[in-house]
């Protein structure tokens, strides 16, 4: 357990994501100086380490102490008006601090947002060099050369697609559909998403609350050109296969779909995927699918709670290829519990030999709503930590593949500290993921779950607003939903 002790609740989201990226899955309790005080010395015998930071006018206090005994301590200075550049410097220090004391560096250094790439990003628009950029990542956040390389890599391929694209925030959008169910639940899985056994007689009513928001962002978007489709889940090939072509029917028949670049559906779990299933998406023009092994390794499969083996998805991926699927992607994971760098090597060399057009290559996360989160104690000495190096030979494989990284995000409690990267071959990249990530358009956002993002150019922010989470409670308060969407799309478009 560690103690977080805190005089300005300010930055305590800067440090908990510091501590948490040395120690993740350790519980952290935050406490301000003067609760300590009341409780005494003593109460650091609860704590296997206790990280301090006390803020006065003009410098910073960190110390990190060990059952009351300071082993390290450092001053982080003001001004304190710029919170941006303060929050910096007060990362690095604590980075700095925290590895000298556990003897570890991170790959990222002390940079712990989702979006690794916004700094390259950055500076390409400011023309700045190559190396400029690196030593930015270097030196501001004392992330490894490496990664500054790949943030770098992938925010050129992303500047260079948007281009390409012509994607306009004023004129275009895109479309997240959510089917919130699947045919088992993984052990890690912390996404809306529920076993579509207990859960299908509930399916019809769903899709029709669905409709009545796809009939809503149809009607908001009149005037604008709808440039992707993304439809995700759970696992939308979950659905028995009428409701499925069912379900499809309504998720293009009140848009416009004659400026759509790509339309993307998880079929995420090998076991969902039926010919019919294959039959009914290309029927429907879906142009990109992900089939997901997440490992080639059965005993993991069992593990994570994945009902189905390595043979299915083999299986599955071939009969897509008969159906003429010419963009499908795969999702692995690195740091999956009880694998090795030898099983990692294997998935890979299997998709090697099955030649997707894409690969996505998840670190391990354990996010509170995980199940492994709660299993954490039974499953923590199984947590393997070849996460870097299996990230490493993922790396490879996808060159030996043809591909190249084109979307990068982060996680927290990422295995190893690390990224997922997106991979793929040239022109078969997912315009949709790199939208989600780099904020270039409005998404909108339907089904339980699911967030609609509204790209505020001007203000430079964006706006969320999350549907509820529960089946339930979607198919009962869609009309109140829609209200409250109505009205914060409105408010938005007019401070634009
Ligand atoms: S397939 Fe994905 S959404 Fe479904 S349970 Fe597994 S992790 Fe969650």
């Amino acid at each position: 357990m560690i103690l977080l002790v805190q005089s300005n609740e300010l930055y305590n989201n800067d440090l908990r994501a510091m501590l948490m990226a040395f120690y993740p899955g350790e519980k952290l309790t935050v406490m301000k100086p003067v609760d300590v005080a009341n409780v005494g010395k003593e109460l650091h015998n609860e704590f296997t380490l206790c990280f301090t930071a006390l803020y006065d006018e003009k410098r910073t206090l960190l110390k990190i102490e060990e059952k009351a005994e300071v082993k390290f301590y450092a001053y982080v200075s003001g001004p304190y008006e710029d919170r941006k550049v303060f929050r910096n410097r007060l990362k690095l220090a604590a980075y700095q601090m925290l590895s000298e004391f556990t003897g570890r560096t991170l790959p990222w250094g002390s940079l712990t947002g989702v979006r690794p790439t916004k700094i390259a990003i950055h500076g390409i628009k400011e023309g700045e060099s190559d190396e400029d950029i690196i030593t930015e990542y270097e030196r501001r956040y004392a992330a490894t050369t490496e990664k500054a390389e790949l943030a770098l890599k992938v925010a050129k391929r992303e500047t260079a697609i948007f281009e390409e694209e012509d994607i306009d925030v004023n004129r275009d959008y895109a479309l997240y559909i959510h089917i919130p169910f699947c045919p088992s639940r993984c052990l890690y899985c912390s996404f809306a998403s529920f076993p579509i056994q207990q859960y299908k007689y509930k399916v019809p009513e769903y899709l029709a609350a669905l409709t009545k928001e796809l009939q809503f962002i149809s009607y908001v978007n009149r005037d604008r050109r709808l440039v992707s489709i993304y439809v995700g889940g759970g696992t939308p090939t979950a659905l028995g296969e009428l409701s499925f072509d069912n379900f499809l029917t309504e998720a293009v028949r009140y848009f416009d779909t004659s400026h759509l670049k790509e339309y993307t559906v998880e079929a995420g779990r090998p076991d969902s995927i039926t010919e019919r299933k294959l039959e009914i998406m290309k029927a429907h023009g879906v142009t990109r699918i992900s089939i997901n092994p997440q490992t080639m390794n059965d005993s993991t499969l069992k593990v994570i709670g994945r009902a189905h083996t390595a043979d299915d998805f083999e299986r599955a991926f071939r009969l897509a290829k008969e159906y003429k699927f010419d963009n499908i992607n795969t999702d692995i994971i690195a740091g999956l519990p009880m694998e090795k760098l030898k099983d990692m090597e294997n998935t890979l060399d299997v998709l090697r030999r099955m030649r997707p057009e894409s690969l996505t290559v998840h670190s391990l996360a354990i996010k509170r709503a995980a199940h492994l989160s709660e299993e954490l104690t039974t499953y923590q000495e199984y947590i393997n930590h070849d996460a870097k190096e299996m990230q490493a030979l993922a790396a490879k494989y996808a060159t030996y593949m043809g591909m190249k990284p084109y979307y990068m995000y982060r996680q927290k409690n990422i295995a190893g500290n690390l990224e997922n990267v997106g991979y793929s071959k040239p022109g078969r990249e997912c315009l949709y993921n790199m939208l989600i990530m780099e904020e270039k358009t409005d998404i909108f956002g339907a089904g339980a779950g699911a967030s609609t993002k509204l790209v505020n150019p001007g203000k430079g922010n964006v706006e969320r607003i999350a549907n509820s989470k529960s089946v339930d409670d979607y198919i009962v308060r869609i009309e109140d939903m829609l209200d409250k969407k109505r009205d914060v799309i409105g408010n938005t478009r007019i401070n634009k």
